[in-house]
């Protein structure tokens, strides 16, 4: 569990836990953040496993979305009460902010979902 979480975070490969998911380490080179290979180059897992596999990822943006920012919202209006446009404000800079990082985190752990660690598979298919 521990090298999944470890893996998750690297954002590696489910399968072998070697090969990268996307090809630009960097979530904010904002030409490339999103680009990912077609399959894995290590263990040649396919990401795309169906057509519509990554609309899935969505819930889990909007899961990993209110994880970071529900706290946040609650510490603010303990701390300093703003005010609802002063709230919306800054969500919506931290949301632009965070695109790239939740995009990214929620593909991950989407595709870590349905793919079991393997080292020993090779080809396409998922398990
Ligand atoms: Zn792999």
């Amino acid at each position: 569990m521990l090298a999944r979480c470890l893996n998750i975070i690297a954002g590696r490969c489910p399968r072998c836990h070697q090969g990268y998911l996307f090809r630009v380490q960097n979530p904010y080179n904002l030409k490339h953040f999103w680009e990912m290979p077609a399959n894995c180059p290590h263990c040649d897992l396919k990401y795309n496993m169906e057509a519509g596999f990554w609309y899935g990822a969505m819930y889990i943006t909007y899961l990993v979305g209110t994880m970071l920012l529900a706290p946040l919202m609650l510490l603010m209006n303990y701390l300093a009460d703003p005010g609802f446009f002063e709230n919306l404000a800054l969500f919506a800079i931290l949301l632009i902010v965070l695109i790239p990082i939740m995009f990214r985190y929620s593909r991950v752990i989407w595709i870590h979902i349905f793919v079991s660690y393997d080292p020993d598979a090779r080809g396409e298919s998922a398990d």
